[in-house]
């Protein structure tokens, strides 16, 4: 079973779900973890269980990136979008950063995570 967070920004949040919603079975294997407001909507959308943190501007793109430098995440889906700015940019180009350094599976969009989430067991 792989640790999987979910993050989408508000324009990509509607695109994440429809993922999720395509990918549920496979989904249901592995232990969800999601930034609030994706999260909940992605719990609406599927009726999987989601552990929710913070919301990712009030502090839940670091709760993912602890998780991470702690060898506790497996999987980012991090749906960003390139087209508005964000007031937690900062945090944003942290969670990737260490996604990066630990070598975590980590898919910006939508082919790129199908890819990734055929490759996990
Ligand atoms: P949210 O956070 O799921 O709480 O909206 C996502 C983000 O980092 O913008």
């Amino acid at each position: 079973m792989a640790r999987i967070g979910l993050v989408a920004h508000d324009d990509k949040k509607d695109e994440l779900c429809a993922w999720a919603v395509q990918h549920k079975r496979k989904l249901s294997e592995h232990d969800l973890w999601a930034t609030g407001t994706t999260g909940g909507r992605v719990m609406a959308a599927t009726g999987l269980p989601v552990t929710l943190l913070k919301s990712g501007p009030l502090g839940g793109d670091q709760q993912l990136g602890a998780m991470i430098c702690e060898g506790r995440l497996d999987v980012l889906i991090f749906f960003i979008d390139p087209l508005s700015a964000q007031p937690h940019d900062v945090d944003v180009k942290a969670l990737t950063r260490l996604a990066t350094l630990y070598d975590v599976l980590l898919a910006n969009n939508k082919p790129t995570a199908d890819a990734v989430l055929a490759a996990v067991q």
